[in-house]
């Protein structure tokens, strides 16, 4: 074929934009590097080196799969979340940036007892005891284990999924926190609860599945076809799960425990009134994410923690 790496890359940014890509440029260039294992800048440096036919063969195999729509991530194997490489597959969903913006707001709570500009009453502890629910590839539970320098903390990750929570633990392992993590299998609270489990939390922190079940068929596909339908999916409003932690995290938590829960950016009133009508819970508050929406509940359950 004899083609330059500048003329690969267009090709393959081509056909990405033909499958109608959003990111086709920087998909293009991204597999290049994940197939040389190198990175952008060394790329730049490439542009008119020759590619063995091999490499070009192997590139539009990579240029095809993201064509159909698989995500990026999926196929490198990898999204950075907090500054922190983690490994994803299709067992997992993929962290988020909004997500980031929970784990800033739960670091800021545990290290300077300040939650956007304002202090908090009544969240200063000598330890914290951390649940991370619906943990999915670890990325919040991880990162705050990791993070959370100089606080003594201990961290939960529990998943429904087996799958997931493998995933989970390797990243553990991999960013070298798997001493501070405990994983635990099992529907929401059911491994903490009933018989002579009685684990209690000081925070529980959660991305739970909230779409709607009737928008799935309308996301792309990268979303719907590819990232796990049990991490998106959150029943008719989308809101089973903020029923569920609303009903049951009273029975996990300390006096004063916290939830901190990622919500759609249209739910935060709704979520709000669950929270209302669950009872016990001092102070709640809507945060918004760096778009400027809705994405975030943070609720202290005051004194009826146990
Ligand atoms: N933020 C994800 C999305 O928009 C949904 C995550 C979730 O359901 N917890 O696809």
């Amino acid at each position: 074929m004899s083609l330059s790496v500048k003329e690969l890359l267009s090709i393959g940014e081509r056909r990405l934009v033909d499958a109608g890509i959003a990111d086709a440029t920087l998909d293009s260039r991204l597999l290049y590097c994940f197939m040389r294992n190198i990175d952008r800048s060394r790329l730049i440096l490439m542009y008119q080196e020759i590619v063995e036919d091999r490499l070009c063969d192997e590139y539009f195999r990579l240029v095809d799969d993201r064509a159909s729509g698989r995500p990026l991530q999926y196929i490198t194997g990898i999204q950075e979340f907090m500054g922190l490489e983690f490994d994803v597959n299709e067992n997992v969903l993929i962290p988020r940036q909004d997500t980031e913006t929970m784990v800033e707001d739960v670091i800021s709570v545990i290290k300077d007892g300040m939650l956007r500009g304002d202090k908090l009453e009544n969240v200063r502890r000598r330890e914290w005891d951390i649940l991370d629910l619906c943990t999915g590839s670890g990325a919040i539970g991880i990162s705050l284990a990791k993070l959370l320098t100089g606080v003594k903390t201990s961290v939960t990750c529990s998943d429904v999924s087996k799958a997931a929570l493998e995933v989970a633990r390797k990243n553990a392992e991999k960013l070298g926190v798997h001493k501070n993590i405990k994983f635990a299998e099992g529907d929401m609270f059911a491994p903490f609860v009933g018989g002579f489990k009685r684990k209690k939390f000081d925070m529980i922190v959660s991305n739970p599945p909230y779409i709607e079940s009737g928008v799935i068929p309308t996301l792309q596909t990268e979303v719907k076809d590819h990232e796990p339908m049990s991490a998106l999916d959150g029943g008719a409003d989308g809101l089973d799960f903020y029923r569920i932690i609303s009903r049951d995290a009273g029975n996990c938590l300390r006096k004063n425990g916290i939830l901190f829960l990622e919500i759609g950016c249209d739910q935060g009133n709704a979520v709000k009134e669950i929270l209302a009508k669950a009872g016990g819970y001092t102070d709640v508050r809507c945060l918004k994410d760096l778009a400027g929406r809705d994405r975030i509940i943070y609720a202290m359950l005051g004194e009826t923690g146990k």
